[in-house]
């Protein structure tokens, strides 16, 4: 079994760096993170950078991953959602279990090493033809499906990784022995974005109390867990941080919460939110900077870099240390406007900017070898992956080159 590299070794927000002097930033001094300009927005991010160096050093992490939109439909219809589509709409798929299967054999021999199992919110509560064609291949639900799709992932050679919106206890102890983690945005905490008028109007599996509980149930499941916040929404500073506390309550409690995305609205024209404006770097580069001074140098941050392609090297310096997976077969079904970097290319950046650029699996390094947090099933297989990937640490092959894999 390999050793933990040196910049996987923080595993709980207060461990590592309390010797060090790190303190969480309390929430008022958080909220006033967010407003920070010139320099003291320059210190900010300063501060970030340097408490990230303490925890992670100068490595950024990517997976690389195929992205599988497993159906399209959903209950819901968050107003900044291009993904979702209506049973009978243009566009409307699920993926069957030969395509699931066909594709995993693509990313396979394409170098993925993760299946992206992407998907609305419990359609089958309002698609009566797609609850029909479940019943049809057997399956009770939604969820037993993505449990069926993921095991013909893993089968074909891939690491599973399903984000199947809200998730019973059930329905993730179902997925737990075929996942090597398991994922859900917090998005926000904000109750007020439920209001008539705002962002989760018409998104019943939106309620923050609901997906608290399954941040709660992930840890008590010991399943390392993603999640994150969506800003730009229609939240206040003050919902903001206060989304942020809460995943380092839970994650405190479980240690449970491998990595944490602060992602961006993007408007796009076919939206309900259209026209309401993006966060732009400034605020996306003190949201990171808040988010690891609140989390500490041991989490894990994640910007997506397809969302931010001109603030790579702005946004590591505030702080973030992964970029999450890119997918060198399958656009980002989510913000499909926006392509994946070009692995070269962003390992250039990272270099420019005085980063390296490598390679991780689904499940952080520093979970692997925790027993509890692996289903016993799933140990042998990401032993040899991410054996396969330290092999190439110090050698050309560590590092992205021009051609995606
Ligand atoms: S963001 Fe997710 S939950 Fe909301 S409408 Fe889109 S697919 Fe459904």
């Amino acid at each position: 079994m390999p050793s933990t590299p040196s910049w996987a070794v923080g595993r709980g927000i207060m461990d590592v760096e309390t010797a060090r002097g790190w303190r969480p930033l309390e929430r008022d001094e958080a909220i006033a993170a967010l407003e920070a300009d010139g320099p003291a927005l320059d210190g900010l991010r300063a501060r970030a950078a340097s408490l990230r160096d303490a925890g992670k050093g100068r490595t950024v992490t990517y997976s690389k991953k195929a992205f599988f939109p497993v159906t399209n439909l959903c209950r819901d219809r968050c107003a900044y959602c291009t993904f979702r589509r209506d049973e009978g709409e243009d566009g409307a798929w699920t993926m069957t279990p030969d395509e699931i299967s066909d594709w995993s054999e693509r990313a396979q021999r394409l170098g993925c090493r993760e299946a992206l199992l992407c998907l609305g919110d419990r359609p089958e509560d309002v698609s009566p033809a797609y609850r029909a064609w479940l019943t049809e291949q057997g399956h009770r639900d939604t969820i037993d499906y993505v449990a069926r799709a993921s095991r013909l992932s893993l089968e074909r050679g891939l690491l599973p990784h399903s984000n199947p919106g809200v998730m019973s206890a059930e329905d993730m102890a179902l997925l737990r022995p075929v996942n090597v983690s398991l994922g859900m945005m917090l998005e926000t905490t904000s109750e007020r974005l439920r209001g008539k008028g705002h962002a989760h109007y018409y998104a019943p599996d939106k309620d923050p109390t609901v997906r608290l509980e399954v941040l709660e149930n992930a840890g008590k499941l010991k399943i390392p867990f993603t999640t994150g916040l969506l800003i730009g929404i229609g939240e206040n500073f003050e919902e903001r941080v206060d989304t942020v506390l809460a995943i380092g309550d839970v994650h405190r409690r479980y240690g449970h919460i491998q990595e944490v995305i602060v992602q961006n609205f993007r408007a796009k024209p076919e939206i309900p939110m259209a026209t309401s404006e993006e966060p732009d770097e400034l605020d996306l580069a003190r949201t990171v900077a808040m988010t690891r001074l609140v989390l500490g140098p041991a989490m894990n941050v994640q910007v997506p870099p397809n969302l931010s392609p001109d603030a790579i090297a702005y946004l590591l310096d505030s702080g973030i240390n992964d970029f999450g997976g890119i997918s060198p077969l399958t656009p980002d079904y989510v913000n499909p406007e926006a392509p994946w970097p070009h692995l070269g290319a962003l390992a250039r950046a990272c270099e420019q900017a005085g980063y390296q650029l490598r390679e991780r699996l689904a499940l952080y390094p520093e979970f692997i070898d925790r027993p509890e947090f692996l289903d016993p099933a799933l140990r042998e297989r990401v032993e040899q992956e991410w054996a396969t990937i330290r092999s190439m640490e110090d050698t050309p092959e560590a590092t992205p080159q021009e051609t995606n894999p």
